[in-house]
């Protein structure tokens, strides 16, 4: 009897001939992310089992396979022969000698003897007969024991699912360049799309000295939560601190956000070319704030020439975001009080529905080229 690890994948298997590719970036993330922890990880007729680790590591590995994307559920549970006397010993290891309980049992290999509700009886029946304070309740039991019978003569037996990370294995669909800010809501759109199965690397614009360090510390700490669910992140970090200050004096400082996100968009465009990243990931939510109206998104949009922007938010609701970013661990690292660039300079009325006419009118004021080439030889590289 091995005390074991079983983890289910979720969409993976509806991946048709790609499997294959599939389950190895799924192994890889499973073997990356415990590294470190003494195991052996074992495929099993549509199972993967997490064995021969020591015991005192399980909370340890259950932790970090909660943050591994395509896990659909995983249990803790006892690996034995398929035989009766054998799971009937398991069974007894997980069960209590007292309360409600029932038998579920779940037959992948259709040549075990007994069938499904035979099995459930048979333990359920020893199990009563053992521990005269045990009763059954098969709608709202005290605890579940299941057993899982698979094709390899192998039967799983275990009390609880616990819900996995869902989504997709993290690499298998390519890979995004999130522009990050040390608010709540970037680091949760890098969460929903490294969900999809994209890989990580982020960017970010401070204004130094106008933002203090600090300001790149929490956003360091951001990415290394992400790092827990996409892997090894590299993060970008450029100056935007000329740009603002030029904006500021040439142009109408109603429009400092606007002209801003349009140069943010911009220099992210193409540190996502040198860095191969196919697609651009903002935390913007229509209407949440000014910037963000469809007139807003739709002027910091039009800089973009090739690739696409995805705003996994943009139907959330704040308090939806809030209470991924608490589930992610972001929450109180995002809600540190800080300075983000945008800040400085902020006018009093910022623009909230720009008109893309008066957008280009203040941006002609300013060497757009220049002013972008510049930020870019700014750009410090961080490997998370
Ligand atoms: P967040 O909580 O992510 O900062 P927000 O609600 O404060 O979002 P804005 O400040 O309008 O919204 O920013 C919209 C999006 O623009 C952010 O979600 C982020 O993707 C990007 N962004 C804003 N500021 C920065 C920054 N300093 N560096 C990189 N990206 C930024
Ligand atoms: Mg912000």
């Amino acid at each position: 009897m091995e005390k074991v690890i079983i983890i289910r994948y979720s969409e993976i298997h509806l991946k048709g001939k790609n499997r294959g590719y599939f389950e190895r970036v799924f192994i890889e993330n499973i073997e990356k992310s415990l590294k470190g922890i003494r195991h052996e990880l074992r495929h099993r007729s549509g199972r993967y089992l997490v064995e021969n680790f020591p015991d005192g590591e399980c909370e340890n590995i259950c932790g970090r396979l909660k943050k591994i994307f395509g896990i659909h559920s995983y249990s803790v549970g006892l690996k034995v022969k398929a035989d009766m006397e054998e799971i009937y010993a398991a069974c007894e290891k997980l069960s209590s000698d007292s309360g409600t309980f029932k038998v579920e049992t779940h037959r992948a290999d259709k040549s075990f003897p007994l069938n499904s509700p035979q099995i459930s009886a048979e333990i359920g029946g020893r199990l009563l007969s053992a521990y005269p304070k045990l009763s059954v309740d098969v709608h709202n039991p005290d605890f579940v024991v299941n057993i899982d019978l698979r094709e390899n003569a192998t039967a799983l037996v275990f009390n609880r699912f616990y819900n996995g990370a869902g989504g997709m294995p993290v690499g298998t669909s390519g890979k995004g360049l999130l522009l990050i800010s040390g608010g709540i809501d970037s680091s949760v759109a890098g969460y929903m799309i490294a969900k999809r199965g994209m890989s990580l690397e982020c960017i970010h614009f401070h204004s130094y000295p106008y933002t203090n360090l600090q300001a790149k510390e929490k956003v360091i700490e951001l990415t290394k939560i992400l790092c827990g669910y996409a892997g090894g992140i590299t993060l970008n970090v450029v100056s935007v601190t000329d740009i603002q200050e030029e904006i500021h004096k040439k142009c109408n400082g109603e429009y400092m956000v606007t002209l801003l996100r349009r140069f943010m968009m911009r220099i992210a465009e193409r540190v996502a070319e040198n860095c191969g990243a196919q697609c651009l990931i903002t935390g913007e939510s229509i209407a949440q704030v000014a910037s963000q109206t469809i007139e807003g998104i739709t002027s910091s949009n039009s800089v973009i020439k090739k690739l696409p922007v995805m705003r996994p938010l943009c139907g959330f609701d704040k308090d939806e975001i809030i209470e991924r970013s608490k589930s992610i661990g972001a929450y109180p690292i995002s809600v540190r009080p800080y300075e983000d660039c945008c800040t400085v300079f902020l006018p009093k009325h910022p623009v909230t529905r720009p008109k893309i006419e008066t957008v280009l009118a203040e941006e002609s004021k300013l060497e757009v080229e220049k002013l972008t080439e510049q930020a870019l030889s700014t750009l410090e590289v961080i490997q998370l």
